[in-house]
């Protein structure tokens, strides 16, 4: 027996932005078609002619893009496989598995509200194929939903089985010849070569009805994994409230792909304690069965923890670019070499690049800094200036600075004046960073410059700090 080659597919409606649960489900259809050497491919699910628009296609695909998760061949939009679909709808009505429904929508009022009461579901007077049919009036086509039990093994949720009376004969082509999702999901799947359907368990029961869909038209029918959905930090269903629900809010947040992508991996998805993977390791341990079958909890801290890891491995020119790129301004050369050289630092220092961004804004000041109020307070101090100005020609005569000379300079200074770091390390550190978060002084010298750190300290100088 040859066994079929894995083909995953994320399949989008595009009505709005790329939510991160959708984006959970695409990275794990993703790391599991690349761990089986299979195909990851994407279909937009544009039927609905009135919800759909471009610019929602294209926000799917510029998140999806950002994060990574590059599918395999062509995009498939399902407005385009209609024939397709039309003619599975005829072959089912061949099969006498399906049949043409002329209920006027009153008579199909009346009828629900009959069943429901009922207590079973809902089945048309047209079913039994008994009724003459009415030449030139309008019907649709409804699958007619065998006797029995529907059985489906899920990854993520086990075995499940339904009894066909609780299914409705459901509308698979529409009086004016659409196809319904129902039908477009099973004809695109089979039509793809999907293997396995991961998606969220909002579609669970669809499970049930298209595996009927399946075993009429005499299709293999795939695997499934229905993932549970992502709730917020208060364990509510994640919602407008939450704030950030769309991919590029999290990138406009700050994070890291390779951070969002290991962070979305360990939402839902767990086969041990490790928290940290690479895109490699992920790829390598990704099974469906580790997908958990309780909803996930958006977590903020975890996410920045995760992403600070990241951001400790990622090369520090992309860094700088990327940050670069955050901040939305024009950087010249010498603050872009500035931050390049503190980047070693800074990226041990943050977790995100917001976090980041303050973690460098002592490097990206413009001269004269404007220190005021509390941050200006050790520079009021009487011996302040005095300390300043005998610093800045020992300054000067540094040949080679860098931070370990940097060091003994003032380490001497200390030990020369008897006097403790504080004294001169406070002024010093407000004239050269105005009150920003900053690493080790020696290191704010290193990494501002010779030239930077000197002017810094002249203009401090220069300036009254009198309140
Ligand atoms: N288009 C459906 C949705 O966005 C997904 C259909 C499926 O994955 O089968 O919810």
């Amino acid at each position: 027996m040859t066994t079929a080659k894995v083909v995953t597919r994320f399949a989008p409606s595009p009505t709005g932005y790329l939510h991160i649960g959708g984006a959970r489900t695409a990275l794990f259809c993703f790391l599991f078609a690349k761990k089986m050497g299979g195909e990851f491919k994407l279909r937009i699910e544009d039927t609905d002619r009135e919800r759909s628009t471009p610019e929602a296609t294209q926000a799917i695909l510029d998140g999806m893009d950002w994060l990574g998760l590059h599918h395999d061949g062509e995009i498939v939009y399902q407005s385009r496989n209609m024939a397709d679909h039309v003619k599975a709808a005829q072959s089912l009505l061949d099969k006498n598995a399906a049949y043409r429904c002329y209920c006027s929508p009153e008579e199909l009022e009346s009828l629900r509200a009959k069943a429901r009461e009922d207590g079973h579901a809902f089945r048309s007077p047209w079913r039994d194929g008994n009724k003459a049919e009415p030449a030139g009036e309008p019907f649709t086509i409804r699958f007619k939903v065998p006797n029995g039990e529907t059985k489906i093994r899920d990854h993520v949720q086990g075995d499940i089985t339904w009894d066909n009376k609780n299914f409705d004969d459901l509308v698979l082509l529409r009086a004016d010849g659409t196809p319904t999702y129902m039908l477009a999901v099973v004809v695109d799947d089979h039509n793809m070569d999907v293997t396995h359907v991961v998606r969220g368990d909002d579609h669970l029961i669809n499970a049930g009805r298209q595996t009927q869909i399946y075993q009429a038209l005499g299709w293999d029918v795939p695997e499934w994994a229905h993932v549970p959905l992502i709730h917020g930090p208060d364990g509510k269903k994640l919602s407008k409230r939450h704030g950030a629900q769309a991919v590029t809010d999290f990138r406009d947040m700050g994070y890291l792909p390779a951070g969002m992508r290991n962070y979305l991996l360990k939402l839902g998805w767990s086969i041990d304690d490790q928290e940290i993977y690479t895109d490699k390791d992920a790829q390598a341990a990704f099974t469906l069965d580790g997908i958990n079958s309780a909803p996930a909890r958006l977590d903020f801290d975890k996410m920045d923890h995760i992403n600070g890891e990241h951001l400790k491995t990622t090369d520090n020119a992309e860094l700088l670019k990327s940050l670069t790129t955050f901040l939305v301004q024009d950087m010249d050369d010498e603050k872009a070499q500035n931050l390049l050289g503190a980047m070693d630092s800074l990226k041990t220092r943050s977790k995100n690049f917001k976090d980041m961004t303050s973690n460098a804004a002592y490097l990206l000041l413009s001269r004269p800094l404007e220190i005021t109020g509390k941050s200006a307070k050790p520079l009021r101090k009487p011996e302040a200036k005095i300390h300043l100005s005998a610093l800045l020609p020992l300054f000067e005569d540094i040949s080679d600075w860098d931070s370990d000379n940097i060091q003994n300079v003032l380490a001497n200074y200390a030990e020369t004046n008897e006097i403790g770091f504080g004294k001169f390390g406070q002024p010093l550190r407000a004239a050269l960073t105005a009150g920003n978060p900053s690493p080790d002084l020696s290191d704010v010298l290193a990494y501002l410059g010779k030239d930077e750190s000197i002017g810094r300290l002249q203009d401090a100088l220069q300036t009254s700090y009198n309140e």
